[in-house]
């Protein structure tokens, strides 16, 4: 490590080279922890040109880093491979903004929650929403292809993203930086190297799409029966308001357990929690009466049985308050620590079916506790096992895969994905292999090494390393 620490300080000098602590050696859950590394920071698209290359050249892998936050160890390498850690967090500017256009062209370091403000500051909003998005970069958006709450409304990252910035694994620059809706001329790199996770090259800018702000958003919490009833509500809303359902999330009764124990001064406004509840949000523009058209739509449904209770928040103070309670289910469920977590989608009709089967098919392993939870509308479950109160995840570890492997056979078996958002990064190598179609693997191994015919892009993540 020190002589390839000295071979990029001697070339690059020390005001981008240094070596990278602990906090770009982790990840958040702690499943991956990764040897101490060079790190390099650059802070010009030419300088991550200049390293790629001479990666290339040394035959020396990089793994890109953004703000680390990624849950499946894309961005955490452990190995004695010679290999360097790539941060973008210098490059961080807001290079244009076009409200009339509706588009913001940003450095791929720019923390998520900076760009929603440089939207907000001209009156537009960006609106991709994710419980990390105080630290998360939007290098790692794209790369990851994030989602998070308001897929339902205006899609995941690749949706909102019309051009990209990227240095390829040759150290070549490619400039897709259009701001164009329409543009089909050939292959689509942008398409590419979103979702590749840093495994065909880095981003280094990208032109993203803005709305305009809603002009009434309406919070709620609704108790319905059973995940089938939330469901039916979910179609029946997006018909009577006219698609205006921004977020539709599903939360069991084990969220609200967990965050009791593990956060007791989060206020949970039930006495008798629910078994299933839904945060709904609705937005939409000036005279669209969307609460009173909201209220209407849940009266009838209480007729029907479909919603059992509902709060309605009457401030803002008051929405806010229910997601929080959204937002802090990852940091409850970290605090329980899961023997064995999945971030999952399905056709969403059948995704009563799925809860309702795989409760016994877990019991046969033991007494396990389980937190079903995630964007209901979206299809995405975060289907997350955990060990009966008093124990702890190692006294489980021998079935960790076991569960991983029911949980994800099902969701095979119902024509669903074993990453919906999360990505494959290093934890599900073996999964994608596993479950993914056979010609888009040989697609992807062939794409991957045409552009990357050394392997130095971050080696070992989403495709397993050539030999
Ligand atoms: C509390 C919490 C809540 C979360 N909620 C959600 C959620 O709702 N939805 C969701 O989708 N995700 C969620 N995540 C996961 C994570 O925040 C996202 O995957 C996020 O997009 C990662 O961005 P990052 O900047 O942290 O990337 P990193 O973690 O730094 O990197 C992620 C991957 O992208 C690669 N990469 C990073 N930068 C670049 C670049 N410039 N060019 C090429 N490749 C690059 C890395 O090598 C790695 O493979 C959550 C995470 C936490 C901790």
């Amino acid at each position: 490590m020190v002589q390839l620490f000295d071979l990029f300080k001697a070339k690059f000098g020390t005001d981008i080279t240094s070596i990278a602590d602990t906090n770009y050696l982790e990840e958040p859950r702690g499943h991956y922890v990764a040897n101490p590394m060079p790190l390099m920071r650059p802070k010009t698209t030419q300088q991550v040109s200049d390293i790629i290359c001479f990666c290339n050249i040394k035959n020396v892998g990089v793994v890109p880093f953004a703000g680390g936050t990624g849950l499946v160890g894309g961005q955490i390498m452990k190995s004695d491979l010679p290999i360097i850690l790539l941060s973008v967090e210098r490059m961080q500017a807001v290079r244009n903004i076009w409200p009339d256009e509706n588009v913001i062209t940003v450095e791929a370091g720019a923390i998520l929650e900076n760009v929603q403000k440089a939207a907000d500051e001209v009156d537009r909003l960006f609106p991709l929403a994710l419980a990390s998005q105080g630290s998360c970069r939007i290098g790692g958006n794209l790369a990851t292809n994030a989602g998070g709450v308001q897929v339902l409304r205006y899609g995941n990252a690749r949706d909102l993203c019309l051009g990209i910035e990227a240095v390829l694994p040759d150290g070549s620059i490619f400039n897709g930086l259009k701001r164009l809706r329409k543009d089909n001329t050939g292959y689509d790199i942008r398409h590419l190297l979103i979702g590749s996770e840093g495994t065909l090259g880095i981003i280094t800018a990208a032109c993203l799409k803005l709305f305009p702000k809603p002009h009434e958003t309406v919070t709620g919490l609704l108790t319905v029966a059973d995940p089938s009833a939330g469901v039916k509500l979910l179609s029946d809303l997006q018909s009577k308001l006219d698609g205006s359902v921004t977020a539709f999330e599903l939360i069991h009764k084990q969220s609200y357990n967990f965050m009791k124990e593990t956060l007791p001064h989060i206020r949970i406004p039930y006495q008798v929690l629910p078994e299933w509840s839904i945060l709904i949000e609705v937005s939409g523009g000036k005279n669209s009466d969307l609460k009173n058209r909201l209220m209407m739509a849940l009266e009838a449904s209480m007729e029907t049985e479909l919603v059992l209770d509902a709060l309605i928040a009457q401030s803002q103070t008051q929405a806010q308050e229910f997601w929080r309670l959204r937002e802090n289910i990852p940091e409850a469920n970290r605090l329980i620590g899961s023997i064995s977590s999945h971030d999952i989608s399905l056709p969403i009709s059948l995704i009563p079916k799925f809860i309702e089967e795989m409760p016994p098919l877990l019991a046969e392993l033991g007494d396990l506790r389980i937190n079903c939870f995630g964007h209901l509308g979206d299809g995405n479950l975060h289907y997350n096992v955990y060990p009966p109160q008093g124990k702890t995840r190692d006294d489980f570890e021998a079935i960790r895969t076991k569960i991983k492997c029911i949980v994800h056979d099902k969701t095979h078996a119902f024509d669903g994905s074993v990453s919906a958002e999360h990505g494959i990064g290093r934890l599900k190598v073996d999964d994608l292999e596993k479950y993914g179609d056979p010609t888009k693997l040989m697609a992807m191994q062939a794409i991957k090494y045409a552009l990357d015919q050394n392997g130095i892009m971050n080696p070992g993540a989403v495709l397993k390393k050539k030999d």
